[in-house]
């Protein structure tokens, strides 16, 4: 079995950015990428065959959805989940400590003053220095997720690199609560990691980093992380309000990161972040942006989106995008999408989707090529 290694090929004269190849059990991540969110074990209305025909290396799963359904016992009697949703390539899962969080938080600011106790949604959330108790919202059984059975959860499932479990502080909490939460992550972290290392699996495991965005918390989770053997590092938590509150807290963080290892940036991948960062080093960075794009009718140009449910489109006897060799542009018209779109078909989101994810694959060879021109 290939072990999990990460090679530097060239780092920009002009910015951090750096061109990379992660190697795993499952194949190699050219970096940087973008890694297209398969939350239940596939993009929505593409299946895993042609995924992998666009060429999208690293498929991001979500270990929360996975685990109330079909569970982690039936992926693992599967052959695990490459064989289980037939990708014989690179798969991420997260630790499902994302999702439980949101459901307890929501958007709401004061509902955190509850003393760990929250109800929403049918969902009664505990939290503990142990970890967080929820109730499925599937099936309403009580489900205690703790960074040893996220880890053992994630043992089952059986993706290529896993995450340990954090906590996701809501977005409005004061400086000491926010200190607090770090702290907890931070021993939840080490918890997963020593799990995971009793039986690694051919697996690797990214530390997350918080810390929000104050500089010196997210030196702090730096520093911290950093001395303890993870394969590689995400970056999650708050990213702050703005694109330039993002860039400049990650300017800040990533000269801090040690450069022999791979980075991850959390559920950011939009195309104005994508230019902001790749400059910054950031190597891998996922979103589900594209495909919900995609389904709500909007296609990604190299002049912008597209809206192809506009009147105008309906007589356009040519493809999305001239000189596009995606399979959709291949072989449909911008009238034929736009009328699917119209009568809502769902062959509609299909073709889509193959666009935009083809879209984003030739958008991270060109910045891999630009980077290793000293370009970006
Ligand atoms: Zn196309």
């Amino acid at each position: 079995m290939t072990l999990f290694k990460f090679e530097v090929l060239h780092t920009s004269t002009k910015s951090r950015a750096r061109v990379g190849r992660i190697h795993t059990p499952h194949g190699i991540i050219d970096t940087p990428n973008f890694v297209a969110v398969g939350t239940n074990g596939t993009l929505k209305s593409l299946d895993n065959e042609m995924v992998s025909s666009i060429g999208l290396q690293l498929m991001f799963c979500n270990t929360y959805h996975l685990l109330l359904q079909p569970g982690p016992e039936v992926i693992e009697n599967g052959g695990g989940i490459h064989s289980f949703i037939n990708r014989n390539m690179p798969i991420i899962t997260d630790s499902g400590g994302f999702q439980v969080f949101s459901l307890a938080y929501g958007s709401v600011a004061d509902e955190l003053k509850s003393k760990g106790t929250k109800k929403q949604g049918g969902s009664v959330i505990k939290i503990t220095e142990d970890g967080v108790h929820f109730r499925s919202y599937r099936d309403g059984r009580s489900i205690l997720l703790t960074p040893e059975t996220s880890v053992a959860t994630q043992k089952a499932i059986g993706a290529d690199i896993i995450i340990p479990f954090d906590e996701l502080p809501p977005y409005h909490i004061t400086d000491s609560e926010l200190r607090k939460s770090l702290d907890r992550t931070h021993a939840w972290e080490k918890r997963s990691l020593e799990a995971h290392l009793k039986d690694p699996r051919g697996q690797a495991m990214y530390a997350v980093i918080h810390g929000g965005v104050d500089d010196s918390l997210r030196e702090k989770s730096c520093n911290f992380l950093r001395e303890l053997p993870f394969n590689g590092y995400a970056i999650g938590g708050s990213m702050g309000k703005t694109k330039d509150q993002m860039v400049s807290m990650l300017s800040s963080l990533l000269p801090k990161l040690p450069t022999e290892a791979p980075n991850h940036l959390l559920g950011i991948a939009d195309l104005e972040s994508l230019k902001g960062c790749v400059p910054l080093g950031i190597d891998t960075f996922d979103s589900s942006y594209p495909t919900k794009a995609a389904r709500h009718g909007t296609l990604l140009t190299s002049t912008g989106g597209m809206k192809i449910t506009r009147g105008r489109h309906s007589g356009e006897f040519k493809p999305i995008e001239a000189g596009c060799i995606c399979y959709t542009c291949q072989n449909y018209s911008r009238a034929y999408i736009h009328h699917l779109f119209k009568a809502k078909e769902l062959t509609s989101m299909t073709l889509a989707s193959i666009h935009n994810l083809h879209f984003m694959v030739e958008l991270m060879k060109s910045f891999r090529e630009n980077i290793l021109l000293n370009k970006v």
